[in-house]
C-alpha cells in the first residue's frame, strides 16, 4: 500500500520484499468490517476509512486488471442470550446502529441459527493475494521490486539519507509487519504481536456471496471454498500452524455449520498489533531518514489505504501525522 501510493504521488522508490508464500496480509481473511468485537462497536474512523478503502482497492484493480474489493455484508448471529440482550440495548440507544445495523437479511438454512441475528452492510471483502501478486508483477515490469531480504546491518545512515548496497535514497520505509521484531531503529515499540490462524474448507451448498459470523467467520472465497477464522493468540513460540488452534477452529465451525466440510488448508501468521491498538507510524526521533510503516494489527486492510496516502504527504511536507497513530506518541 505504501509503495502504491509513492507511484500515485510519482515518487522513485524501490520495493524489496522476500516474496514468501505466507505473511499476515495473505492469512488474512480481507473482511473490513464496520461493526467489530463482542461488544458491537462501531470501528475506529470507520466513515473515513472505509470509503477511502474502497476507493484505493478499486483505483489499484483498474491499474493491474484485476477485481480486488467486493461491497458485501456480514450476516452475524448471536452466540448466546447476552449477546443478544446486549444487541438489543444497543439498537436502541445508538444512533449509529441505523447506518450499519439491519435486521438479518439472508435465510441459511445451514448455519445454526438459534437465538437470530443482524446483518452488518457495507462492509468490504478484499482479495488479498491477488492484489498483492498482481502488484508485485506491476512493480517487477516497473523495475522496481527486489526479491530480497533487507538486511539491517548493511544499512549505513547518512547525514541527510541512506545507502544499502548500491542503493542510495532520502528515506527508507519499513513496512515489515512482525518483521519489525528485527529491526533495530523500532523493535522497542509497544508491539503487542497476536498469533491468528485460520482453514480453508469446501463445504457444499452454503449460499456463495454471503459472510456469515457466528462465533467464527465464513467467508466465501469462490468454488466452494471458504476461509474460515481466525483466532488470536499473545504467547506463542513459532508462526506455524498448530494443532489446538485447528481443534478450536474445528469445534466453532461444527458449532455455527450444519454442513460436512473438508480441511483444504491451515494457515497461520502474526499480526503486527500494537498496546493501544492503533497503527505505529512516522520518523524516527534521532534520524528522521528512517520511517516505520507498521503496527496494522487486526485491521491493516481498512487502516493501510488511509495512512499510507497520509504518510507519504508527510514526507512530501504536505501535511501533519495523525497524533493517534504517530509512532512518538506516549503508549
Ligand atoms: C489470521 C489473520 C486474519 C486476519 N484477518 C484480517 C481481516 O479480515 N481484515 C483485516 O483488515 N486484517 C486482518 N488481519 C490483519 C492483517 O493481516 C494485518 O493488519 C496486515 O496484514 C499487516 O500488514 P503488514 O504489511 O504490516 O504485515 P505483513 O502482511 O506480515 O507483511 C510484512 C511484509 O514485510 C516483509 N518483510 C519483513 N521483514 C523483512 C525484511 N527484513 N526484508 C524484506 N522484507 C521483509 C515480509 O516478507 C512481508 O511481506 C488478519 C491477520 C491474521 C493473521
Amino acid at each position: 500500500m505504501m509503495s502504491y501510493f509513492l507511484h500515485r504521488a510519482g515518487l522513485d522508490f524501490m520495493l524489496m520484499d522476500p516474496a514468501l508464500p505466507s505473511n499476515a496480509s495473505r492469512v488474512a481473511g480481507g473482511i473490513v468490517n464496520p461493526v467489530t468485537g463482542k461488544k458491537l462497536a462501531k470501528t475506529w474512523r470507520v466513515d473515513e476509512l472505509h470509503p477511502f478503502a474502497l476507493k484505493t482497492y478499486q483505483e489499484i484493480g483498474k491499474l493491474i486488471g484485476a477485481e480486488l474489493v467486493l461491497q458485501t455484508r456480514v450476516n452475524r448471529y448471536h452466540s448466546n442470550p447476552e449477546d443478544k440482550v446486549k444487541f438489543e440495548e444497543q439498537a436502541e440507544t445508538q444512533d449509529w446502529f441505523k447506518q450499519y445495523i439491519q435486521a438479518l437479511q439472508v435465510n441459511e438454512p445451514a448455519i445454526n441459527d438459534t437465538m437470530g441475528g443482524f446483518t452488518i452492510y457495507p462492509a468490504l471483502k478484499i482479495y488479498g493475494i491477488k492484489l498483492m501478486d498482481g502488484w508485485r508483477d506491476f512493480l517487477k515490469k516497473e523495475g522496481r521490486f527486489i526479491e530480497e531480504t533487507f538486511d539491517h546491518s548493511q544499512l549505513e545512515i547518512l547525514p541527510e539519507g541512506i545507502q544499502y548496497q548500491n542503493i542510495t535514497a532520502e528515506k527508507i520505509i519499513f513496512c515489515e509487519g512482525w518483521g519489525v521484531r528485527n529491526n533495530p531503529w523500532f523493535k522497542d515499540l509497544p508491539f503487542n504481536a497476536a498469533k491468528g490462524e485460520a482453514l480453508i474448507v469446501r463445504i457444499k451448498g452454503l449460499l456463495p456471496d454471503e459472510v456469515f459470523l457466528k462465533g467464527v467467520f465464513l467467508v466465501p472465497l469462490g468454488d466452494d471454498l471458504y476461509y474460515i477464522g481466525s483466532t488470536n493468540e499473545w504467547v506463542f513460540t513459532d508462526d506455524k500452524p498448530s494443532p489446538h488452534k485447528l481443534e478450536e477452529l474445528e469445534r466453532k465451525l461444527q458449532k455455527a455449520l450444519n454442513l460436512p466440510y473438508e480441511i483444504v488448508d491451515h494457515q497461520a501468521a502474526v499480526r503486527p498489533a500494537v498496546k493501544d491498538r492503533r497503527p505505529l507510524i512516522g520518523q524516527h526521533a534521532e534520524y528522521p531518514q528512517l520511517v516505520l510503516f507498521n503496527g496494522l494489527g487486526t485491521k491493516g486492510y481498512s487502516l493501510s489505504p488511509f495512512f499510507a496516502e497520509q504518510l507519504v504527504k508527510v514526507l512530501l511536507g504536505e501535511s501533519e501525522i495523525d497524533a493517534a497513530i504517530d509512532l512518538k506518541r506516549k503508549i
